[in-house]
């Protein structure tokens, strides 16, 4: 355990970037420089997708722009490299197989495979100490939102959803068999309360010792503050643990739209102010409960990085303390990753991989979410110019 916290500096542009020879950080300039026009984003966005859908051979294309910054690879094994030397500053990798949108039984058992070798991959690997998946790569998002409605399942509809409810379960088994924490995601809020009682069910089973299984809580959904205690409540009546990844959330447009169309309040909070706040005191929360809580601190944020940090040393928490966790997006915030993991604590970054077509909507939401963050482009883009100035007049 480290119980030394050594300071966390963001500004440290040299150690944010001491992965990216000139080349790679002249690309990165390149690239937000591009994402900072929100007229390109869209027009680049529907060009992909338009070339997707006339079979265009595009891939070539999106390899030397958008992939190659945002995805380690297209196969684990284009990966490894990548993942040893992140490891090697400090820095673990959470292999995330980012194919969506699928609809057949077949597309959810070849998700649970990968699942599975990803996890046979991990075990005893250093890189790579966590796992993660998305509910709906496993089953229909139809039915997670039926089954959370309350609607009665048609008979074939049971059958399917015991096979969602096995994979969800072969694969927290298997994690856990190698002690390996998974992170399950969050996505819209429609669909959430059935993934929200599931993954329940398996922290039920699995997190008897300590937490191994992690839901993830959308703070900028109203009620979630509320959802942690209760969950907490529950862990501590039944005497399980509960792991936790806390992010603002990412569907904010989507679902405001739906609770206009339908009529209903929306669940997200009014103000990016009052998202912080929730998001600050989902931390403050978690963090004064590890006894029962372990925390996975999904965010590109500054501030809720540093309040976290600031928690720990303050309560004499190790800095590497194996139920706290850091996580940024490959290709974003690394001063952030490589800083944190410079100064010893559980630093991380979510690894996209997978075919270049199929990753395509991956990174469609990526340069979409580079344009509409307020601030995460010019921040990124500050960085990566401050490092390329210094590299000019220093001879490290
Ligand atoms: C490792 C990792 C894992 C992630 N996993 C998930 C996941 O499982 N599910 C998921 O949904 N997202 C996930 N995300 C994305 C995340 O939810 C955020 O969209 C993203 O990280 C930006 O938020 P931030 O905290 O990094 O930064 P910030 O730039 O501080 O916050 C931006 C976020 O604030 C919120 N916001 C912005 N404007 C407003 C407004 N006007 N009113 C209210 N709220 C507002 C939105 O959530 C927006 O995304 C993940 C992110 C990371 C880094």
């Amino acid at each position: 355990m480290n119980q030394t916290h050594f300071p966390v500096n963001f500004e440290n542009t040299q150690i944010a970037f001491r992965l990216k020879g000139n080349k790679a950080l002249r690309r990165a300039n390149w690239l937000f420089s591009m994402l900072s026009f929100p007229v390109l984003v869209r027009f680049g966005n529907a060009f992909m997708n338009w070339a997707m859908r006339w079979h265009m051979p595009i891939t070539p294309l999106v390899k030397i722009t958008v992939f190659d910054h945002f995805c380690c690879g297209e196969t684990l094994t284009d990966c490894v490299p990548v993942l040893n030397k992140l490891n090697e500053v400090g820095v673990k990798s959470v292999l995330d197989y980012s194919i969506e949108g699928k609809e057949t039984e077949g597309q959810f058992d070849q998700a649970r495979d990968t699942l599975l070798e990803l996890i046979s991959f991990s075990a005893d690997n250093p890189c790579t100490p966590i796992v993660v998946f998305k509910p709906t790569a496993f089953g229909r998002f139809d039915l997670f939102v039926k089954k959370g409605e309350g609607v009665e399942l048609t008979q074939t509809e049971i059958v399917e959803w015991h096979r969602l409810v096995g994979r969800f379960d072969s694969v927290c088994k298997a994690a856990s068999a190698q002690r390996l924490p998974v992170l399950i995601d969050a996505e819209e809020s429609w669909m959430q309360d059935a993934a929200d009682a599931l993954v329940l069910e398996m922290m039920r089973v699995y997190n008897k010792e300590e937490a191994l299984v992690f839901n993830t809580a959308q703070l900028y959904r109203i009620d979630r503050l509320d959802y942690l205690s209760r969950l907490l409540k529950k862990a501590e009546n039944e005497g399980f643990h509960v792991g936790i990844k806390l992010v603002r959330g990412a569907y904010m447009e989507k679902e405001r739209a739906r609770a206009a169309e339908y009529g209903y309040p929306s669940p997200i909070c009014a103000t990016k102010e009052a998202t912080d706040e929730n998001f600050d005191k989902a931390v403050t929360f978690v963090l004064s409960n590890l006894k029962r809580m372990s925390l996975y601190l999904g965010t590109h944020n500054e501030k809720s990085t540093t309040l976290a940090v600031d928690t720990l040393k303050n309560s004499q928490i190790a800095s590497n303390d194996s139920r706290v966790w850091f996580g940024q997006l490959y290709g974003m915030s690394d001063h952030i990753s490589f800083n944190l993991g410079a100064a010893g604590y559980n630093a991380t970054k979510y690894m996209p991989f997978g075919p270049i077509r199929e990753v395509i909507p991956y990174l469609s939401r990526r340069a979409t979410e580079n344009t509409s963050v307020s601030g995460q482009t010019g921040r990124e883009l500050s960085l990566i110019r401050k490092e390329l100035k210094r590299r000019k007049t220093s001879r490290d």
